[in-house]
């Protein structure tokens, strides 16, 4: 992913927009009035979270994503939009500069001092002072190859014996601070952050040292588990325990599965089962499905069957467990996991343990088992509703009624039609409805829910397929005019002369919807006008770096070098810029016709109606135009 998707992808449109603008939902967008031109009756500005565009149908006429958003609103070149919204997004620019390349150095620095630690805390276990903790590892299982292989360890029952090892080794206190190998004390000085503990080195996926996890031995001390602190190079929401042992395995099996505890990876991995890894937090969060999602698409959650039960199916469970080796319950988040695997389109699905079962029991008893618990994962609003339909009397109504309520929504968060239509009579066979109730009452739900939403932070209703085709489809057509342009760009002259005959508007940048492709037509347009030798090294020489890729992209493409017809390549174009204005105004006229209809609905005042009924007059119009234009071309190729 590039920078500029990994930046879109992390930075809702809506939240963005609605810094400034007050949107209301309508249908699958957002409206609201233009921050850019003064209006106050006809809420003309529309957000398109499934593109991640907006659009001001009204005196600008434009329309662009986020970062063209932030250029309008602030008056931003684009690299100042980016570097603003990759700080928002947390997405790191990267530039070798001096300054980065020293902190490399000291990284390393640090990553040595935590090998150290390492295989200090490993030497302990074959001392008298580590004997405790060696036999609890063997009771709990482990071989000594596996205690070798992963590198496990203990740390000594002393505030400062790790602390002299390292200073011994020539790191200074600055430095194991920032390892995070160390507590301060209030008065100034430091001692060792991990004591009498066992101690789980973790590491990045390319095996380089991060920091630690400890486990009591003492049952008396607190906390149980103890991870590092973030440090720059311990981050949580990148790390994933064992992934560096597990990564060929995930990628050859095309899965990876999900565990709650370091132990329940460490057995799984001995037991064979090495596409395994374990969350650092307690929420799986985006951060760390999007890392995953490099290996393999599909995800297992194997659950306990407490955090997957009655109590906590859709909440989560709020009391930590007093699990030995977990530093607290994974928490299953339906609604979230369900907007990632949408957002990632990520296939992620839910196994849970017979009960009262960790992972690493089940397979210590019986390696095989595990594998047919792996088969036996479902989706995620599968796992939900049968999860609940178990723990229920399904003969109550009320009962019915209420799971109803509950994985209805989860169902409407779906994005494919297909699947939720699965879903739905799936939800009727198991609760022993009629299917058509469920629809009756999602209807209701539906319409109330439009009359009455303010923006509150749930998803956008998603498009239909249908829809989403649409979408696609306007999105493709922008590549695709765009690679006839930059192919030829000479043809722009023939193509304006045809938009001007049939009384459309020329060729500009707000046919384009994203930043890149606004500026790359931008660009192009400013080559022809200054009569540049070549438009293309031009284009590529003016634009922002950030936004090379995308050019490159393009260019790569490349599918019209073979193309001899150069009639025909006019004609291509011609014809697909109109038909992607179409595509925009039919969009326009469907919000419109959304908009209107609701105000009906809130018996507000007539002379909105008048706006919105003069603004689909002009969009009709100018639909007439396209449409007539369209057959005009057919009838003279
Ligand atoms: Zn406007």
């Amino acid at each position: 992913m590039s920078t500029i998707d990994e930046i879109k992808s992390r930075i809702d449109i809506v939240d963005l927009v609605s810094e400034t603008v007050k949107l209301r939902r309508s249908g699958k967008s957002y409206t609201g009035f233009c921050p850019f031109h003064h209006n106050t009756k006809t809420p003309a500005f529309a957000v398109f979270p499934d593109s991640g565009t907006w659009r001001c149908f009204g005196e600008c006429n434009e329309g662009g994503d986020i970062f063209k958003f932030v250029m309008k609103k602030e008056g931003w070149d684009f690299s100042e939009a980016l570097r603003y919204l990759a700080d928002r997004a947390g997405v790191k620019l990267e530039k070798m500069t001096p300054e980065k390349k020293a902190a490399e150095e000291e990284f390393e620095r640090l990553r040595a001092l935590l090998e150290e630690a390492a295989s200090y805390y490993h030497s302990l276990l074959r001392t008298p002072a580590g004997q405790a903790a060696l036999n609890y590892l063997y009771k709990r299982g482990l071989t000594q190859e596996t205690i070798e292989t992963f590198g496990l360890g203990y740390a000594p029952d002393s505030y400062e014996a790790t602390m002299s090892m390292l200073l011994g080794k020539g790191y200074a206190v600055e430095e194991l601070k920032q390892a995070g190998m160390v507590n301060e004390r209030d008065s100034g000085g430091v001692y060792d952050k991990f004591r009498n503990r066992i101690t789980f080195p973790i590491r990045d996926a390319a095996g380089k040292m991060t920091g630690f996890g400890a486990r009591i031995l003492n049952p008396e001390d607190q906390p149980k588990f103890l991870n590092s602190p973030q440090t720059a190079l311990f981050d949580k929401s990148h790390l994933m325990y064992g992934l560096d042992r597990a990564r060929k395995t995930i990628r050859g099996n095309d899965q990876v599965v999900i565990v709650e505890g370091y132990l329940d990876v460490i057995v799984l991995h001995q037991a064979g089962y090495t596409n395994t890894v374990s969350p650092m937090g307690t929420a799986l969060n985006e951060d760390q499905l999007r890392y995953l999602k490099k290996y393999t698409r599909r995800i297992v959650l194997a659950l306990d069957a407490d955090a997957a039960g009655e109590k906590a199916t859709l909440r989560g469970l709020d009391l930590a467990r007093n699990a030995l080796d977990r530093e607290e319950e994974l928490v299953f988040d339906a609604h979230g996991l369900l907007r990632h695997e949408a957002r990632l389109q990520a296939d992620v699905r839910v196994t849970t343990m017979p009960p009262g079962m960790d992972p690493d029991e089940v397979v210590l008893q019986d390696a095989a088992e595990w594998q047919r618990i792996l088969d036996r994962a479902k989706p995620i609003v599968v796992h939900v509703m049968e999860t609940l339909a178990a723990h229920a009397n399904i003969d109550d109504a009320k009962v019915k009624a209420d799971i109803v309520a509950q994985v209805q929504p989860l169902i409407e968060d779906v994005p494919s039609a297909v699947e939720r239509d699965a879903y739905r009579q799936q939800l009727a066979r198991l609760l022993r409805l009629d299917e058509r109730t469920l629809l009756g009452t999602q209807r209701v739900r539906e319409s109330s829910r439009r009359r009455h939403t303010r923006v509150d932070g749930l998803p956008a209703e998603r498009p239909s397929a249908q829809e989403t085709h649409v979408e696609d489809r306007g999105l493709a057509l922008e590549t695709h005019c765009l690679e006839l342009l930059l192919s030829k760009p000479e043809n722009v002259y023939s193509l304006d002369r045809s938009l001007q005959a049939a009384n459309l508007t020329r060729l500009s940048r707000n046919d384009f919807s994203s930043a890149a492709y606004q500026q790359i037509c931008e660009l192009l347009l400013q080559a022809l006008a200054q009569d540049q030798l070549d438009t293309q090294e031009y284009v590529r020489q003016k634009l922002s770096e950030e936004l090379q890729e995308a050019l490159q992209q393009l260019l790569h493409a490349n599918r019209f070098a073979e193309e001899k017809n150069e009639d025909k390549i006019l004609e291509d174009l011609i014809r697909s810029v109109m038909n992607l204005r179409l595509i925009r105004v039919n969009e326009a006229l469907s919000q419109l016709r959304f908009l209107q209809q609701e105000e009906k609905e809130d018996e507000e005042d007539e002379s909105d109606q008048k706006d919105w009924m003069k603004k689909t007059l002009e969009f009709t119009l100018l639909r007439g135009k396209l449409d007539r234009a369209l057959a005009q071309s057919v009838l003279t190729s």
